[in-house]
């Protein structure tokens, strides 16, 4: 088993702020079924930063099917920065219809991809242009309310797009969360050797993909929970069995099979609330 956070000490030290939604003091963070593809929401308070939109392929647009529905659920209408990790239609298809919904006040996105010509396209046509958007060309940390941001860059001789992902560490109160994109473990290993933070929360790299989640990682982390965002029956094959065995030991958590899977703290004791509590954020973990 691995060792889980000193979570108790640290929700002792928790403000008292409001919630429009559960009435109750949070930061709450979401992994939304998108269907194949990876969209997570973190809020603290009145504060919000997403990674990635959900995809959009054909006539489905998970921004507007899926994340908005969510965001209006929560009672967001504002997001104080949003994260793109790489240019592939399941993490940024949604963008434009979110951000036609909600204001966007940043959009951030990795440097290696400022001349690419489909993230340019979704950011041009969500209205994106010069300094709406902050390119990140080193391991770098940014703050919103309570939120701290810590971004990390993939080597810049990396061989495709999905091994440019962009890492984004998530700190709340008593929380670190890690979304890796689509990167593959010979990138999560150059990310040991950079010394990101350890997180508690894993999202599995490339929604479960064996070439994804290594050892190294998990060792390295020692999560109490990872996270697969997949769709349900896809082609791919996702998440691979070995990736799953991977991770035993952590808490298995799979967007296909769970729905939206939502962390939320209050600060006071641990509870656990269930799925039918919750439409459309389906599951809950209220630690
Ligand atoms: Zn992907």
């Amino acid at each position: 088993m691995r060792k889980a956070s000193g979570f108790v000490a640290l929700t002792l030290c928790f403000s008292i702020g409001y919630d429009a939604w559960s009435h109750r003091t949070v930061d709450q963070f979401s992994f939304v079924q998108v269907g194949q593809g990876d969209c997570a929401i973190f809020r603290e308070q009145g504060t919000v930063v997403i990674v990635d939109t959900g995809p959009r392929q054909g006539s489905f647009d998970a921004g507007r099917r899926l994340v908005w529905p969510a965001l209006r659920e929560l009672g967001i209408d504002r997001i104080d920065c949003l994260v793109l990790s790489h240019p592939d239609m399941d993490h940024i298809g949604g963008l434009a219809s979110i951000a036609q919904r909600v204001r966007i006040d940043r959009v951030v996105v990795s440097e290696v991809f400022r001349y690419h010509p489909v993230i340019q396209s979704e950011l041009r046509a969500a209205g994106f242009f010069g300094n709406r958007v902050q390119y990140i060309d080193e391991n770098s940390r940014l703050s919103f309310g309570g939120l701290k941001v810590s971004l990390y860059p993939a080597p810049l001789d990396s061989k495709s797009d999905n091994d440019r992902s962009l890492l984004t560490v998530i700190e709340t109160h008593d929380k670190a969360i890690a979304l890796t994109g689509d990167a593959s473990q010979e990138i999560e290993r150059y990310w040991i050797q950079q010394g990101v933070t350890k997180c508690q929360v894993i999202k599995a790299g490339h929604h479960g993909s064996d070439l994804s989640l290594s050892s190294d990682w998990l060792n390295y982390h020692q999560p109490e929970t990872v996270v697969f965002s997949c769709g349900r029956n896809n082609p791919f094959g996702h998440p691979a069995p070995e990736a799953i065995e991977r991770a035993v030991g952590s808490n298995v958590l799979r967007t296909d099979w769970d729905g939206t899977i939502t962390f939320w703290s209050t600060g006071s004791k641990s509870e656990r609330s269930t799925a039918e509590e919750s439409s459309p954020l389906t599951k809950f973990f209220n630690r």
